[in-house]
């Protein structure tokens, strides 16, 4: 590589990457009322504090995020598929089986969960996210479950099939998605505590270690999910942290 190839082309690659990305996996188009999330900035706000975005803060919740070393909570009850789609997975498409768990990959679906409040408003998300995904030519909705702001876990593709969440990656891998953007806002702290119950639960279950816990970024090109919940993520798999303890 030359050395003329200047920072704003490695920026413009970067970028390129990462709606390469987008596009392949972890984020829906949505209904008409919710716009398509600004690009990622290549430039990690981590690396400078003082040039991240300030946080939105959710409205229903001030939004103190959970030490990563708290004690696990319970699972809360999976809301079922049915509570939210009467749509069934497409079979006449290419769908496989899932034949057993191996790992287990932690998505956001990049859109402003804010506004999510409601299991109405919950259940519309995850209709938006089916619909785009099916318009992808794909079975179904991509992930096996999604966790949205105020904690609750939703059934989303019937976990005996191999779901389509990171690219050339889906074999023998769950996929959970928490709602929201978290390159444009933090997620709560019930999605959290939620979060690591769910992974703590689907690993005893089916024997996958912390070491197998990823994000889609660790697997694949992808922004995937947000530098806030990357950051989490790192947190609680470290040898201090909640999962890795659970
Ligand atoms: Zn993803």
């Amino acid at each position: 590589m030359s050395q003329d190839l200047n920072r704003r082309d490695l920026l413009r690659t970067g970028l390129l990457l990462g709606t390469a990305a987008w596009l392949s996996g972890c984020q829906s188009s949505g209904g008409v009322t919710e716009l398509p999330p600004k690009q990622w900035d290549w430039s990690d706000p981590l690396d400078d504090p003082s040039k991240a975005p300030p946080l939105a803060q959710n409205s229903y919740k001030p939004g103190t995020v959970p030490t990563p070393n708290a004690p696990i909570g319970p699972v809360p009850g999976v809301i079922s598929r049915s509570q939210w789609t009467s749509a069934k997975p497409i079979m006449s498409r290419e769908a496989y089986a899932m034949a057993g768990v191996a790992r287990i990959t932690v998505h956001h679906d990049a859109l402003p969960s804010t506004g999510i409040r409601s299991m109405s408003d919950s259940a519309r998300r995850l209709e938006s996210v089916r619909q785009s995904h099916v318009r992808n030519g794909w079975v179904d909705i991509g992930y096996h479950y999604s966790i949205d702001p105020m904690g609750r876990v939703w059934e989303a593709r019937p976990n005996n099939l191999q779901g389509a969440h990171v690219k050339n990656q889906n074999e023998h891998n769950l996929g959970v998605m928490l709602m929201g953007n978290f390159n444009e806002h933090a997620p709560t702290s019930d999605a959290l505590n939620t979060l690591d119950a769910f992974l703590a639960e689907m690993m005893r279950r089916y024997r996958v270690p912390v070491g197998r816990v990823f994000t889609h970024q660790e697997i694949g090109p992808s922004a995937c999910p947000g530098v806030r919940l990357q950051r989490y993520m790192v947190a609680t798999r470290a040898p201090s942290g909640r999962l890795a303890r659970a």
